[in-house]
């Protein structure tokens, strides 16, 4: 039997509630489909600030790097807020994710039919569901090229950030887009700015050279300010959409924004092999933290995500998407997805509904 190692960061806050349920769906989606897995548990963010003094220890950085792939709650909150930039939680997230060598993020954005009244969007605009991947680059572009301060003579001070691609930055991000389509309806958006920005006009021609390389694809191209409009007046034109790290930043959150619940959405970091951080877009949520509120499926979503692109099994993977389908078909929800005056049900209930559909085959 084929066994995975997989290490789990349970982190703070709600992080181990909704961990250890997703845990159990791996464990029984993975029974169901002949593997098993050896798991390590590790610490990171202010759990491992609390034990070790920092947020990422080497040992953590050590067992992930080892392991098929890795499983990541939620890290912060406020007793660790006053702490040095380089202390704090959050570093231990952008440590891990450089650490692994992760390049690129996918983020899907999926509104379930049963959910769509929970979407800021018009019902006549949403239709019967949304289901967008943004997958952002996640270590290049502006955020990481030069920048500085200088004084000018008679205007006060300068200060400059710069946008820097390579040709085989993009390259990879872009194959790992057209893959990605390659899985879901093989439509891919590249969002750029190739209208004024030079670091645009370079991605856009590797993309297309990439593209020679994925006939089957339908690949397309977008400016990044009629691709914000875009997201909110036609979602469904879209499938996969790939840009730059500031692009994504600001997509992909717009992205999770029109599904109107943050409590279920997923995401995957992903490098050049198959290792890869999975985790939910949501933070800590310290307010309900210990209380058995936490949704659950954003995790037990990730644990899909793991099956799909660090193991290659898409029907586990689908196993899972349908379980929780059918779950919220059946009218289950928790407090963040419930409607004023619905019943609902907690972290352990969810999970343990999740379960039992999939045991069933639904
Ligand atoms: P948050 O995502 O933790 O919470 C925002 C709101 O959404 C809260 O009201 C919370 O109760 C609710 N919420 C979030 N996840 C939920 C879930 N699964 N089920 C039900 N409700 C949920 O964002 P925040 O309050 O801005 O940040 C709290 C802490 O999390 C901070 O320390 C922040 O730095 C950290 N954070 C961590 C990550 C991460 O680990 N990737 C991401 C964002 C924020």
């Amino acid at each position: 039997m084929k066994k995975f190692k997989v290490t789990v960061l349970p982190g703070d806050g709600i992080g181990p509630e909704i961990i250890s349920q997703a845990v159990e769906v791996m464990k029984l989606v993975g029974e169901k489909h002949g593997c098993g897995f050896e798991i390590t548990e590790e610490l990171l963010g202010g759990c491992a600030i609390d034990a070790t003094g920092v947020p990422l220890p080497e040992k953590t950085l050590n067992t992930c790097r080892q392991s098929d792939a890795v499983l990541l709650g939620a890290v912060g909150g406020e007793k660790w807020d006053k702490l040095p930039g380089h202390l704090r939680p959050e570093a231990g997230l952008l440590g891990i994710r450089s650490g692994l060598g992760l390049f690129a993020n996918l983020r899907p954005a999926v509104i379930y039919p049963a959910l769509k009244n929970a979407s800021p969007l018009r019902p006549d605009i949403v239709k019967d569901g949304i289901d967008i991947m943004v997958v952002r680059e996640l270590t290049g572009g502006i955020y990481f090229g030069e920048r500085g301060r200088k004084e000018t003579q008679d205007r006060g001070q300068a200060a400059y950030d710069t946008e820097l691609y390579t040709e085989a930055e993009v390259e990879r991000i872009a194959r790992l887009a057209f893959e990605a389509a390659l899985k879901r309806k093989k439509k891919l958006t590249s969002v750029d700015k190739a209208n004024v920005l030079e670091s645009s006009r370079l991605w856009r021609e590797v993309v297309v050279r990439v593209a020679k390389d994925y006939p089957d694809v339908e690949l397309n191209h977008m400016y990044v300010d009629n691709a914000a409009m875009q997201l909110v007046r036609r979602p469904e034109q879209f499938d996969v959409v790939v840009t730059t790290n500031m692009f994504g930043d600001i997509l992909s959150d717009e992205a999770s924004m029109i599904t109107g619940s943050i409590g279920m959405l997923p995401s995957a970091s992903l490098g050049s092999g198959t290792l890869g951080l999975y985790e939910p877009i949501h933070g800590s949520a310290p307010d309900i933290a210990g209380q058995d509120r936490a949704n659950p499926i954003a995790t037990i979503l990730s644990v899909a995500m793991m099956f799909r692109y660090s193991f290659g099994m898409e029907e586990a993977a689908l196993d899972i998407e349908k379980a929780v389908n059918s779950v919220l078909e059946k009218g289950h929800r928790t407090a963040d997805i419930a409607a004023p005056g619905e019943n609902y049900v907690g972290t352990r209930e969810m999970g343990r509904l999740i379960r039992e559909e999939i045991e069933r085959g639904n």
